[in-house]
Order: C-alpha cells, then sequence, then structure tokens
C-alpha cells in the first residue's frame, strides 16, 4: 500500500492544508483502485538497499550519494530494481554510481527556463505534471523552500519515491508528489510559483487548463508555462488529427502569440514569451533506460521539419506571466 501519512502531515502545517479536503478522498480512492502494476513497484521500492545519501550533488545529473559510498552488490541490486522501473522518461540521475540514462535531457529544458524564473527562495513550488520529478530537485536545489508535484502517471509517482528514498532526509522532507491530476486541485491561491510544463497540448481545455493554474497562483506569485507550440500569430491556433509526433493526446497547439492572448484573456499579467527551441533528437531519443520508440521514431525520415504526420516538428516555447 502506497503510503502518505508524511505527505498529508507536512500539508497541513502548510500555507495550502484546505487542499487536504479534497486531496484525502482522492489518495484514498488511489489506494482503494490501485493501478495494475502498482504492486509490483512497490515491491521494487521496498527491495531497494537502505541507502541514504550523505550529499547531494545537482549538476544537470541528480546525483544522489557516490558510487564510493555503496557496495558492488548494492550497485548490482539497485540497478536490476531501478530497471524493473522502466521506462524512465525524465531525468537524467546517477543513484550512488548508477547512472540512469533517460529518454529526455529533462537539464536542457531547465537550463531554458531557469534564467526566467522570479527568485526562488523560500518559496512554495507547485509543478503541474512534474513526470518523475527531476525538476522538483532542480527547483529545491535553486532555493524553493517546498515543492509540490502532482502528476496523474503512477508510474512517475514510484520514480519519484525510489529517487527521493536515497536522498538525503533533509531534502526528503522538502519535495512530495501526489498522483492526482490538475482538474482535481481546489483554487488555492497558495504557491508563490507554478510550473507547468509538456501538459498544456494534452488538456482537451486549454483555457480551463490555464484558468485551473491560475486558480492555484497567490496574487503577485509567477506562472512558467512550457508547451508544444506553431509558427504563426496572435490568431493561430493547429488541432492536429488523431496523432500528432504518434501521440495520440494532443489536443491544441497554439502559437506562442496566441498563447500569449489566451493568458491575457484570463487576466495574467506581465505575460512574456522567454524562449523558443525546435526539440531536437539529441534531447528527446532512445536509451537503455527507454527502449521504446522516440523523437527520431516520430518525424518525417525525409524531412526532419516535419512530423510522421507531415505536420510542423515539435517546437516548445516557455512563457512567463504574473497573477
Ligand atoms: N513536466 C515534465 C513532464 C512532462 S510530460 C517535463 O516537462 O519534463 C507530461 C506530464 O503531464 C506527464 O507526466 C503526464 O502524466 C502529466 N499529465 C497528464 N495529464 C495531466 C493532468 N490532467 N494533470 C497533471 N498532469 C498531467
Amino acid at each position: 500500500m502506497v503510503d502518505f501519512s508524511k505527505e498529508l502531515a507536512a500539508l497541513l502545517d502548510s500555507p495550502h492544508a484546505q487542499w487536504l479536503d479534497t486531496l484525502a478522498p482522492q489518495l484514498t480512492a488511489f489506494k482503494n483502485n490501485p493501478h495494475g502494476n502498482l504492486k509490483r513497484w512497490q515491491r521494487v521500492l521496498q527491495q531497494l538497499p537502505g541507502l541514504t545519501a550523505e550529499h547531494l550533488e545537482l549538476s544537470d545529473t541528480i546525483q544522489v550519494g557516490h558510487s564510493g559510498e555503496a557496495s558492488d552488490s548494492d550497485r548490482a541490486r539497485l540497478t536490476g530494481l531501478l530497471q524493473q522501473l522502466q521506462p524512465w522518461r525524465k531525468g537524467p540521475f546517477n543513484l550512488f554510481g548508477v547512472s540512469i540514462d533517460t529518454e529526455w535531457r529533462s537539464d536542457w529544458k531547465w537550463q531554458r527556463v531557469a534564467p526566467h524564473l522570479d527568485d526562488l527562495n523560500g518559496r512554495q513550488v507547485l509543478d503541474v505534471g512534474c513526470g518523475s520529478g527531476y525538476h522538483l530537485w532542480r527547483m529545491l536545489e535553486a532555493g524553493a523552500d517546498k515543492v509540490w508535484g502532482i502528476d496523474p502517471g503512477e508510474l512517475f509517482l514510484m520514480q519519484f519515491r525510489a529517487v527521493r528514498q536515497l536522498m538525503p532526509t533533509t531534502w526528503q522532507q522538502r519535495a512530495h508528489f501526489f498522483p492526482v491530476g490538475i482538474e482535481h486541485m481546489p483554487e488555492l491561491k497558495s504557491f508563490d510559483t507554478v510550473f507547468s510544463m509538456g501538459v498544456l497540448y494534452h488538456r482537451r481545455s486549454p483555457v480551463d487548463f490555464l484558468q485551473q493554474l491560475k486558480s492555484l497562483i497567490r496574487p503577485g506569485g509567477q506562472l512558467v508555462l512550457e508547451t508544444i507550440v506553431v509558427d504563426g500569430d496572435e490568431t493561430t491556433v493547429m488541432m492536429p488529427g488523431e496523432r500528432y509526433a504518434q501521440m495520440r493526446n494532443v489536443w491544441f497547439l497554439p502559437s506562442a502569440k496566441a498563447l500569449s492572448v489566451w493568458l491575457e484573456r484570463l487576466g495574467f499579467k506581465d505575460i512574456s514569451i522567454v524562449d523558443h527551441n525546435t526539440t531536437s533528437t539529441k534531447e528527446q531519443r532512445r536509451t537503455e533506460w527507454m527502449t521504446g520508440e522516440s523523437l527520431a521514431d516520430f518525424l518525417d525520415p525525409n524531412d526532419a521539419k516535419k512530423t510522421i504526420e507531415g505536420y510542423q516538428t515539435p517546437i516548445r516555447a516557455v512563457i512567463t506571466a504574473r497573477v
């Protein structure tokens, strides 16, 4: 059984205590209807060697412990168990010398986003669609007091917990992950910074989604939004057919300027398009830890500017705004 008691206690003692009213029953439902693999993943976590890192080194790779702090047999066990949590999409991590080369170089995204953040020192941060939690650790490194991640992906939850279990205790207490989607969030208005990266195009109603993000931020707080966009002006929005770069659940791809208009209409202030970047097959690629198809398989083999369906290749924009 996945235990959330520590997370819930942390929540009670936070500016977001009101969240408990809706979250507690949702977590009970989560526990009562577990995902098919959850038990197996839970056993993997229980079998991880009892290692706790003394230090955390956060460069581009999140490095927990050193290879010298674990025996060869611990490391072999760690490798075998972490492999059972594949596919590893967001990272990279190095856990006591076990290097997890993930599908995504999530550090590249962080480098594009980090220069544009309001100072995270002492802040309460929410990451909506946090994946394995890679960026949560980077937000803590940047000074955040506490980071909260939400993501309905059960495997991501277990990957996050595997990494956290090995972290120094002081870090463990500052990062929390709840397996819920944004549509289940109350209007807390309590976070200083809310991130949402790589989620907007998965939402069927992107304007409602942006409104929900806004309702989580305290007055004066910052929104950091990253999403796939298309070239075009204020009037350009593209809705692909059934698939976009092989993904089935892609709805609206606005231009960055159109997205700015949406934010303006919702009453966001200080809206700024701070980055525009074509996703490369070096940033998203197949690795030993994600052996399935990746971006190169989703692009037109004869024209890298197009997806396999003939659409514009994924370009990602970062937009910041204030409430
Ligand atoms: N933010 C990370 C991960 C992006 S992948 C990054 O930028 O690297 C998109 C994530 O959104 C997935 O982990 C997926 O599970 C999550 N997601 C999908 N629907 C969601 C919803 N309704 N609420 C919150 N997260 C969602």
